[in-house]
Order: C-alpha cells, then structure tokens, then sequence
C-alpha cells in the first residue's frame, strides 16, 4: 500500500500523532509519507489517519 497527501494539508498533527512511522512534516511544513510501500503493521495506523484528516487530504493506494 501507499500513502499519497494530496494538497490542502492544514498541518493539524493528527496523521503525525497517530502514525508517526508513516507521517512526518516536509520542509514545506505539511505531512509527507515517509515508507513507500508502507509496511503491512502500519497500514491499521494509516487507515485511522486517513479517516482522521480533518480536510480529506490522505489517500491510499492498493
Ligand atoms: S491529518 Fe491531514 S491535515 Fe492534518 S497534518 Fe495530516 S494530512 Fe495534514
């Protein structure tokens, strides 16, 4: 699987806070992915950012 941050990032933390071995901020201050592909123990944790992301920006990828 992978994670894709489409633009319109508030940079709430949320994604950060509940995955932080997926999401890290970028130098421009927004979410980035950090594993490509994401390991298979880390997907539960990006599905509930996914859902979390107040602006829907979180996308992911079979
Ligand atoms: S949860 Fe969404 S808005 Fe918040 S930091 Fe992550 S990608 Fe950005």
């Amino acid at each position: 699987m992978t994670v894709i941050i489409n633009d319109g990032c508030i940079s709430c933390g949320l994604c950060t806070e509940i995955c932080p071995e997926e999401f890290e901020f970028g130098p421009e201050g927004t979410a980035v992915p950090i594993q490509d592909p994401v390991p298979d123990d880390l997907i539960p944790g990006c599905e509930e950012a996914a859902d979390s992301c107040p602006v829907s920006v979180i996308e992911l990828e079979d």
